[in-house]
């Protein structure tokens, strides 16, 4: 999702950080870098994205899948902003269907149209959200190094892979095959073929 300049930025600022050592921190927490910050605001806005669409997918076709697993998208803003809300970091949500980050808001507005089309179209965007989400917390994981953030992170890939299982099992009772577009075949395959994970 991310351009590489901010990429390249990001394990240089680490770099440099790498020789700080903030022992005095005011909340007696681990320090959190200011990549770090960045992450956790764009995560937020990710797991945004995934509990937007799916109340407009619930709204448009009713389906169990959306009505589920959107109320487990605001479990996972709401663990994220925890995080922001501990280190009293300022973050603004913004109303349904609105984000800050022009990508994301990109593909909120495409999701919107292709939804409309059918219902294998909307179950088709659950299982791209999560297989991206997945991806990006991957990603975002490597430059993280507060072992709360990290936790939170793995716990919201865990209940992805169980919300990926959830949606490409709709498809498959509608004779659908999905393909990932993020994930690696393998790395997809792997998801699939293991159970509903208990997520902490
Ligand atoms: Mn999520
Ligand atoms: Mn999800």
């Amino acid at each position: 999702m991310k351009n590489y300049l901010l990429k390249m930025s990001l394990v240089i600022s680490l770099f440099v950080l790498a020789g700080c050592n903030d022992d005095d921190n005011q909340n007696n927490y681990e320090p959190l870098t200011t990549n770090e910050q960045s992450s956790l605001l764009f995560m937020l806005e990710e797991e945004k994205l995934a509990r937007d669409t799916y109340r407009y997918l619930d709204n448009l076709w009713g389906l169990t899948e959306f009505e589920n697993i959107k109320q487990s998208e605001q479990e996972h803003m709401d663990a994220i902003a925890q995080q922001l809300d501990r280190y009293s970091i300022s973050y603004t949500i913004l109303p349904e269907g609105e984000f800050n980050n022009q990508d994301l808001q990109d593909l909120y507005d495409q999701f919107v149209i292709d939804g409309q089309n059918s219902q294998v179209a909307a179950l088709t965007i659950g299982a791209t959200i999560e297989d991206l989400d997945i991806v990006d917390l991957e990603e975002e994981s490597l430059l993280i190094q507060n072992s709360a953030v990290l936790n939170v992170y793995e716990s919201l890939q865990c209940g992805s892979r169980n919300h990926l299982r959830s949606f490409t099992s709709a498809l498959d009772n509608s004779g659908v095959t999905y393909v990932p577009q993020y994930l690696t075949q393998e790395e997809y395959n792997t998801i699939i073929a293991s159970d509903y994970e208990q997520c902490n």
